[in-house]
């Protein structure tokens, strides 16, 4: 008897579809080339903007803060699990983005979730983006409120939805501030406009603009100098901070809320010391050295200008995120592999990631690629890309 058949079914179809795809191990520390399969590739895929995975005074932190304080915390922030450190780096974050209060969570996955399903009940309505990113849409799935998604960027479908909810209690419109997958940006300043028009709060989600985008890498609240008018913001440690985990920065009445209400914050173990003090080393790393958030934004122009050149459909990024657009989803990964067999990682994201017909090889250029990496890569990505027709 085999009761998982059903599963093995499923899993045969993908693997004929050419979508199963194995994980990809790395044997190297997480930098702008790793090691796969014993081979040295350039690394494209990872989300480590700025190189700070192995910054020195990000691991110099964590080494001392596994000797002074130890290896994990023990229990929820709520019971015995909030240490000095905690609080302090929750301080700096506030102080570092220009607001009242921050609070971190296990992850931005779970900041998300903690946020969207707490706050809200069946008085209110959520409007969310059609792009958002799964992290929302999951925490949406939990609330009680009534949602409404409007059309990805589209202003006029949002007002529209503003229009038609002014009955409720409170009107929360989310957004991701950098999307993951098309490299776009919201239109923040439009969107906080139509929320004060119709009285509604704004939530942003960071994720790929904290550490990219706005002075030292504050994010797109700060790009446009919203600073004040956005009532949530969410962004992840985990990305060009380089180390775990999530936040929210808001208010201080937010914060408490949270505390109280927010179930992965309640019910999941606080950050090792290694990681809050790895966090807070980072703040200080984005304050001390601008000229890293400077050095990935020429080699974002650069490898976006090579790509253009050679005739790739690079979509409509305007961020470190380039998505090469391939269509069919057994080609983006042929795609993938044949990249890596000319010395490059570059992931292939497929549905349901992306929608059908959508797929792509996704591209982050991060401080640390040198020239030589980025032009070394375009011509990996020409050579497979007029190997395979995409070019
Ligand atoms: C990556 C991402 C998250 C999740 O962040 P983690 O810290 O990796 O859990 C949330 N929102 C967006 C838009 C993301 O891209």
């Amino acid at each position: 008897m085999n009761s998982f058949e059903y599963l093995e079914k499923e899993i045969q179809v993908w693997k004929d579809r050419g979508t199963y795809r194995p994980l990809t191990e790395l044997e190297s520390e997480q930098g702008s080339k790793v090691s796969i399969n014993g081979r040295e590739v350039i690394q494209l895929s990872s989300n480590n903007y700025l190189g700070l995975t192995t910054h020195p005074r990000l691991k110099r932190a964590a080494l001392e803060a596994v000797e002074r304080y130890g290896a994990g915390t023990g229990s929820v922030r709520t019971i015995a699990g909030t240490f000095s450190m905690h609080e302090e780096f929750e301080a700096k974050l506030a102080r570092f983005k220009h607001t009242e209060a921050a609070l971190v969570f296990q992850s931005g996955f779970t900041a998300n979730v903690g946020v969207l399903s707490s706050i809200l009940s069946e008085k209110d309505v959520v409007i969310s983006d059609a792009l958002n990113h799964a992290s929302i849409i999951d925490g949406i799935r939990l609330t009680k409120a009534s949602r409404r998604i409007y059309r990805h960027v589209d202003l006029e479908d949002l007002e529209k939805a503003l229009k038609e909810t002014q009955t409720a209690r409170t009107r929360l419109v989310v957004t991701d501030g950098v999307f993951s997958m098309d490299g776009d940006v919201a239109p923040l300043p439009e969107i906080v406009e139509l929320c004060e028009k119709y009285d509604a709060l704004v939530m942003v989600d960071d994720a790929h603009a904290s550490g990219v985008m706005g002075r030292n890498g504050r994010g797109t609240v700060d790009h446009f100098d919203l600073n004040g008018r956005v009532h949530i913001q969410v962004g992840t440690l985990s990305k060009a901070v380089g180390v775990l985990g999530g936040y929210v920065a808001g208010p201080f009445v937010l914060r408490d809320y949270l505390i109280h209400r927010a179930r992965p914050f309640l019910f999941s173990t606080s950050h090792p010391p290694a990681v809050t003090a790895a966090c807070s080393a980072a703040i200080d790393v984005l304050l001390d050295e601008p000229q890293l958030v400077d050095r990935l934004w020429e080699n974002t122009r650069f490898f976006k200008e090579g790509l253009a050149r050679l005739g790739f459909d690079t979509g409509k990024s305007e961020t470190p995120i380039t998505p090469v657009m391939v269509g069919e989803d057994a080609l983006a990964m042929k795609f993938s592999d044949t990249l890596l067999q000319e010395g490059v990682y570059a992931q292939g994201i497929v549905f349901p990631t992306v929608p059908k017909g959508q797929a792509r090889v996704r591209t982050i250029v991060t401080a640390g690629h040198s020239k030589e990496d980025l032009e070394q890569a375009l011509t990996a990505f020409e050579r497979a890309g007029k190997k395979l027709g995409i070019i």
